[in-house]
């Protein structure tokens, strides 16, 4: 497709092959014809289910949606095993689906993308990995996913510990035997969660150290009744409606009778009926307004806080796990499966490091501010991500007149949809900072994004176009609505991985958009019938040197 005397070595070059990279190769090369290499750090496919392998690692999404949907008939034929998918499953999936579409062969694997820089005269991306590899390509699109860039805690001291260390997002492949081991679990979100009771099961001893409790909800965990898979099976095209249709990319919708406008006995029934079912329904299909509303989220957390005392023997463990600040809807909650009950063991402990934070890691384990000691065989760290920008801001990437993307972002990320960054023309990010991105079930934000960039690609092609780069304005005024929108909710109150919190040092920002899936798609959607205005297509010709 390439036409000037510069021409790149390639069309297009992805990062990263998860769940992104691998449906834009089948894309752009499948179905569009264009030349795509995919280069991936770890040594095979899954992108975040590659890394993330400890004990108890599943998917909070339900399996028969926490996939692709653009194949009917791939979605028909697979089976998955249980209501959520497990870490091993979803790797199973990746290989079936790199088989039935031959995607291997176009992926570079243990080479991770150090820098990319935009030649303006030739129009083209040039792309450097660890591997000393460089390559140019006209696009260059990031599936690099929100959740990449693990956190480790600088916490002094920690090449003296003389046990094992352990990151949930960085998991050795080989197996791990925690059997007898004294274990320091850091970090009580999704994956501290997660792997907690699991380690519970085979530790002598496990001591956990939480900065912040969380609204954990439970997971009901289990195998699906085959008749509930055959009539999902008949209504593909239901389930996909309802799906991208639900507020956060999930088949629910709210209750019609507003939380407000209910009885307590009301309310109660519905949280009760939610409670039971498990999963993320607790949330998304019960009532939105603790969102929006402190009234409304103190009344459903009044219900959690009554759970977690009727879960949790000891009435001070209990008050511990307990938030109290604001918490439900505006942090991402973690499904439970069996993490309150396991407080209950007598080899389990809970320690508040929120109060009296971690100062230290010591040869023997961990050290408290007020100088309280612990000593641990094993510590593993579930302290979470640098999410949304920190896997692009680890990358060299310079735009226009050389500017670091790092640099353009230093107050916050600026992008025009999520998608483009001014400055960075031929630059596409899938589930980019300012789109849904971790506000939504990824895979159905995903496939959303591979579409509209696609068609975005294939428009630059039938308009002759050799760059297509996002109207400093349009994004100017992205930013502005992305602020406004969060401003309308609670989110931005709370100290997240939405927010930028998590981190220390990080600039506070409202990192994903608020618009809700539907919301967002319909943007994007009237954007492509206004020609797809915002986004500049720029000829070969007028961009050519003089
Ligand atoms: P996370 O939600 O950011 O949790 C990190 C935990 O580490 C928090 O409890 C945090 O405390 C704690 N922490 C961080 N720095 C600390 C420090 N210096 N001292 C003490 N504690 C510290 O990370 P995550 O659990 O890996 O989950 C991240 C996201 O990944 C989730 O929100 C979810 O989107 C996704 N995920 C999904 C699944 C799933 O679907 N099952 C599983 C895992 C992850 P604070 O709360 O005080 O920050």
């Amino acid at each position: 497709m390439s036409s000037t005397s510069t021409a790149p070595q390639l069309d297009a070059v992805v990062i990263g092959a998860g769940f992104s990279g691998l449906y834009l190769l089948h894309k752009l090369r499948n179905e569009m014809g264009l030349s795509v290499r995919v280069f991936e750090a770890g040594s095979d496919i899954g992108g975040t289910w590659f890394w993330n392998r400890y004990p108890g690692a599943r998917c909070d999404s339900e399996s028969y949606v926490y996939c692709y949907s653009f194949d009917e008939k791939m979605w028909q034929e697979w089976e998955w095993s249980e209501r959520y998918p497990q870490q091993a499953e979803v790797l199973t999936y990746f290989d079936h689906v790199a088989e039935r579409f031959d995607l291997r062969r176009d992926i570079t694997f243990n080479s991770r993308v150090l820098a990319a820089t935009l030649d303006e005269a030739a129009n083209t991306w040039t792309v450097r990995t660890d591997t000393g590899e460089e390559i140019t390509a006209r696009y260059l699109i990031t599936g690099v996913g929100c959740l990449s860039a693990w956190n480790t805690p600088p916490f002094p001291g920690l090449e003296t510990f003389t046990g094992q260390t352990y990151f949930t997002g960085l998991w050795p492949h080989e197996p791990v035997d925690l059997t007898g081991k004294r274990v320091g679990l850091i970090g009580t979100g999704a994956s501290g969660v997660q792997t907690m009771p699991r380690i519970a099961e085979v530790a002598a001893d496990l001591t956990v150290f939480q900065r912040t409790p969380n609204y954990i909800i439970p997971a009901r965990h289990g195998k699906v009744p085959p008749e509930l898979t055959a009539e999902r099976k008949r209504d593909f095209a239901g389930v996909w409606e309802r799906t991208r249709n639900g507020a956060f990319g999930l088949p629910f919708q709210p209750e019609p009778k507003p939380l407000f406008e209910s009885t307590d006995a009301e309310v109660e029934a519905v949280l009760e009926k939610w409670w039971e079912t498990g999963g993320l329904g607790f949330l998304l299909g019960s009532y939105l307004e603790p969102i929006f509303s402190v009234e409304a989220n103190q009344r459903i957390s009044a219900f959690l806080d009554r759970k977690i005392r009727e879960k949790v023997n000891d009435p001070a463990v209990a008050d511990l796990l307990t938030p109290k600040k604001l918490t439900y809807a505006v942090k991402r909650p973690p499904l439970d499966s069996g993490f309150y009950e396991a407080f209950n063991e007598p080899h389990v402990h809970l320690v508040d490091v929120g109060s009296n934070p971690i100062a230290a890691v010591t040869p023997d384990g961990l050290r408290l501010t007020d100088g309280t000691e612990y000593a641990v065989d094993v510590l593993v760290f579930a302290t979470g991500f640098d999410a949304t920008t920190g896997t692009l801001n680890r990358i060299d990437i310079r735009g226009r007149e050389g500017q670091l993307l790092r640099e353009k972002w230093a107050g916050g990320p600026r992008t025009y949809l999520g998608l483009m960054s001014a400055g960075y023309p031929n630059l596409f990010m899938i589930t980019g900072p300012q789109s849904p991105g971790v506000l939504s079930n990824m895979p159905v934000s995903i496939e959303q994004h591979v579409e509209f960039v696609s068609a975005i690609i294939g428009t630059a092609a039938e308009r002759g176009a050799e760059i297509v780069e996002a109207a400093p304005e349009a994004e100017d005024a992205w930013v502005v609505h992305n602020e406004e929108a969060a401003n309308a909710t609670l989110f931005p109150l709370a100290d997240t991985t939405y927010t930028g919190a998590n981190i220390a040092g990080k600039v506070r920002a409202f990192l994903p958009n608020i618009d809700t899936v539907p919301g967002y798609r319909a943007r994007c959607e009237e954007v492509a019938a206004n020609g797809y205005e915002g986004f500049v297509f720029t000829p070969a010709s007028a961009t050519a040197p003089a």
